[in-house]
């Protein structure tokens, strides 16, 4: 069996630590993705679903705990550490797009692969390949504004891909569509993520959703448990 690509161990997180208004929001967190699996991770509105999301993508540190990518300890190293780590082995998706509006569907996705150093010529054709996976190749000269709701969350999700990352952080990536599109949209990262390997945890309150993936965690008073 594979080693994990990540893992949390006893992450715990507090807010405003001894002041009136401390809050306890993750109370010793364990949790652990493999190569090639996609996990639910379900919690009330509250609960501190984006605060564990930004902790495993090295946005933020726990007070308590750690994060490893690969076996490698990363939280509480330094900045520049976390920023290329990051920059080169995760991908984020949100649940509002967050394209640049000046740019159009394949500049938003090439634009941080030539960041990267990938050459424009390179960078376009994987664009193209990407977009061509999530059924929007056809759109990809248009802006973020010209696109609906679920193109715009396609490429999102192809430009979260663009550089090869080994995991997949989202938050609610289908909580601001229809019921409908949802569906659609979550048909294509379930593709998208098959299709490369990489590992996936998936923020959702959509229940049927979560079921689909092989494995669904739910946050519950700071804890993660077996859904
Ligand atoms: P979720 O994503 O599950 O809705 P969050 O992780 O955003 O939950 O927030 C969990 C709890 O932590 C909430 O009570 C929220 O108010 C609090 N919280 C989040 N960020 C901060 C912060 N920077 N300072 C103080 N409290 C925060």
């Amino acid at each position: 069996m594979s080693d994990p690509v990540l893992s949390l161990k006893g992450v715990e997180k507090y807010y405003n630590k001894g002041l009136a208004n401390e809050v306890h929001v993750l109370r010793g967190v364990d949790l652990t993705l493999m190569p090639g699996e996609m996990v639910a991770l379900v919690a009330p509105s509250g609960a501190g679903k984006s605060t564990l999301l930004h902790i495993a993508g090295l946005l933020d540190d726990p007070s308590l705990g750690r994060v490893e990518i690969d076996g490698k300890v990363l939280s509480g190293k330094p900045d520049r550490l976390r920023t290329s780590t990051r920059r080169q082995d995760i991908g984020f998706v949100y649940q509002f797009h967050h394209l640049l509006p000046e740019f159009n569907a394949l500049e938003n996705i090439v634009l941080p692969q030539m960041a990267n150093g990938i050459s424009r010529t390179a960078a376009e054709e994987r664009a193209r390949e990407l977009l061509e996976n999530v059924g929007v190749r056809h759109r990809a000269d248009h802006r973020p504004a010209a696109l609906s709701g679920g193109e715009q969350q396609r490429v999102a999700f192809c430009r979260a891909l663009a550089n090869k990352p080994r995991i997949m952080l989202a938050d609610e990536p289908t909580g601001n569509l229809d019921p409908g599109t949802s569906d659609q949209v979550f048909e294509a990262l379930m593709m998208l993520v098959r299709g490369t390997g990489l590992a996936a945890l998936i923020a959702t309150h959509n229940l049927e959703l979560a079921a689909r993936m092989d494995r669904v965690l739910r946050l519950e008073d700071g804890k993660m448990v077996a859904a």
